[in-house]
């Protein structure tokens, strides 16, 4: 397998080879592909297996095709107000340290590209996080307490138009406790009823819990690797 033979975007060909990722590991041989068919997939992926940009290669892959469109819908560069978010991707992570590491991974595969990747966790000021929110957004990475409190400011996110949504470390996340707001966070928006929604879990264990909960939001016909 190479990531030339996998049908990518020519710009994130580019970025692959600028991370200096010559061949796909394992874990990415057998997601790039099923990402690129739209399965939702749920993978057992330890950390340093390469699983950050196994989903972010395909995802990021799709979007490129539509970056010019994506970036026309932002005030352009200090001219008018301040848009909302309205990131297509969505990435919940359990700790800040997961959502900074994803987060620079996605701005290298971004690279020289018009889609903005943005952070949010909790235990920093919301300012900045916002600000650059409001810039464009278009892929989102963040922990699950800071990302309620921004879906819960409607002049600052919509998630309205989430087409693809990851949970990495997902054993952490889906758990009674989380419930209620991994629910709302896997349904996005109000007027998100889109039927091609993507989901993907990733997680080192999957406990039986863990993978009831996740049976609810994945279709039927997903992808386990
Ligand atoms: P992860 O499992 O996502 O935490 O990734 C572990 C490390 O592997 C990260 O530093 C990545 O930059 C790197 N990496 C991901 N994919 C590849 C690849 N195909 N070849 C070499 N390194 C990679």
């Amino acid at each position: 397998a190479s990531f030339e033979d996998a049908g990518l975007h020519p710009a994130m060909l580019e970025n692959v080879n600028l991370c200096q990722y010559e061949f796909p590991t394992p874990i990415q041989a057998y997601i790039i592909p099923t990402l690129l068919l739209g399965f939702d997939v749920v993978a057992c992926a330890q950390t340093g297996s390469g699983k950050t940009a196994a989903y972010l290669i395909p995802i990021l892959s799709k979007l490129m095709g539509k970056a010019k469109k994506l970036a026309a819908r932002r005030a352009p560069r200090g001219l008018g107000e301040p848009v909302r978010g309205e990131p297509l991707v969505l990435v919940v992570v359990p700790t800040r340290e997961l959502a900074v590491q994803i987060f620079d991974e996605a701005r290298r595969l971004c690279y020289r590209t018009m889609l903005r990747p943005c952070v949010a966790y909790g235990g920093a000021p919301v300012g900045i996080q916002a600000d650059e929110i409001k810039k464009g957004c278009d892929i989102l990475i963040a922990t699950p307490g800071r990302l309620i409190d921004f879906m819960n400011r409607p002049t600052l996110l919509s998630m309205n138009r989430v087409k693809f949504t990851v949970i990495d470390e997902a054993d952490e996340l889906l758990t009674p406790d989380w419930e209620t707001e991994l629910h709302q966070i896997m349904m996005g928006g109000d007027s998100n009823e889109d039927a091609d929604h993507i989901y993907m879990l990733f997680s080192a264990t999957f406990p039986k819990e863990a993978r009831k909960i996740a049976k609810k939001y994945l279709a039927e016909d997903h992808v386990r690797i």
